[in-house]
């Protein structure tokens, strides 16, 4: 095991040490160890690389759980052969001070063997949902984020695990397998985090260049204006989708990969939007494939 040491802010008398867990061992045996000392246990799954929208997961996490391990593994499993998966930005240490300072007790930060000692042999699937959406223009991605999230679970046993709501689909098909597993974990879902001018924070924004940037943010202005229209009235799922659409048409440069207004559970179109139905984005920037959403509410968020 190794400690890195990092001093916590408020136990200034009592340093506290960020520990790094390697191995699935460890983490069940830190979990256990916790659990018979009475502490509750919260879990947040990412692929490094961490900013603000990662720190709001766990300092959520620890304002209800009295321990909180943040996961750092860049799953191949979840990424297609054209995809990112070597090139995604790995930025260990500076993760482990931002899941410090946060509030993380643990970083458990498997190799690629550890998590997948047998090669490709046991996958979990969760059907229908995991071809809608993203896992339609990314097939297997679900798959592979179910698999990993399911062995993170069963190893940690986490009271409550915490997720983001920019990864709108995958809290959808995260929320069934849990279910369907029988899982005793509750699912968190924390609220998107957004640069000043709206951008949602990603860890694949640094891929883009200037020009990009800006390109960008058609898709936080397309969830605002859904947003709009849906608060003056607008109900029907065509029109607000239909606006969306123009306003990506008015910049060639992005390529939209969908635009949708779903039932968030289940991920199937609406035809009328009501209060709670999910309406997403997801658009090429280049090479750089952004997501965004918003659940719809009769008055908009500030
Ligand atoms: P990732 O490292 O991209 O797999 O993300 C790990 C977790 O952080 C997922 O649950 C994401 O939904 C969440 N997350 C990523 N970006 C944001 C954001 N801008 N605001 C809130 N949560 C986020």
């Amino acid at each position: 095991m190794q400690t890195l040491h990092f001093a916590r802010a408020h136990e200034a008398s009592e340093s506290h040490l960020l520990r790094v867990l390697r191995t699935v061992a460890e983490l069940r045996a830190w979990a256990r160890h916790e659990r018979a000392r009475g502490n509750s246990i919260s879990l947040v799954p990412t692929m490094g690389a961490l900013h603000d929208g990662h720190a709001s997961l766990i300092r959520a996490a620890a304002d209800v759980c009295s321990r909180v391990a943040v996961s750092i593994f860049v799953n191949p499993t979840q990424f297609g052969p054209n995809e990112d998966f070597a090139r995604y930005p790995r930025t260990f240490a500076a993760d482990c001070e931002l899941a410090e300072a946060a509030g993380a007790d643990i970083v458990f930060a498997p190799s690629v063997e550890e998590l997948y000692p047998n090669a490709e042999s046991t996958f979990v699937e969760v059907a229908g949902l995991s071809h809608l959406l993203d896992g339609k223009s990314r097939p297997g991605h679900f798959r592979g984020v179910a698999t990993v999230v399911a062995k993170l679970l069963i190893a940690a046993e986490p009271d409550r695990a915490f997720f983001g709501q920019k990864d709108a689909a995958q809290v959808a098909v995260l929320r069934r397998m849990t279910a369907d597993l029988l899982l005793a974990t509750e699912i968190v879902v924390c609220p998107i985090v957004r640069e000043p001018d709206g951008l949602a924070l990603s860890s694949r924004n640094i891929y883009l260049n200037p020009e990009e940037r800006e390109w960008a943010l058609t898709l936080s202005r397309a969830v605002r204006q859904a947003e709009a229209l849906f608060a003056a009235g607008e109900r029907r799922a065509g029109k607000i989708t239909q606006a969306a659409r123009m306003s990506f048409a008015e910049l060639p440069q992005l390529r939209v990969d969908y635009i949708a207004l779903v039932d968030w559970a289940t991920l199937e179109p609406v035809e009328t939007a009501t209060p709670g139905s999910l309406f997403a984005v997801a658009a090429w920037v280049g090479a750089t494939r952004l997501i965004d959403n918003t659940i719809l509410q009769e008055s908009p968020p500030s």
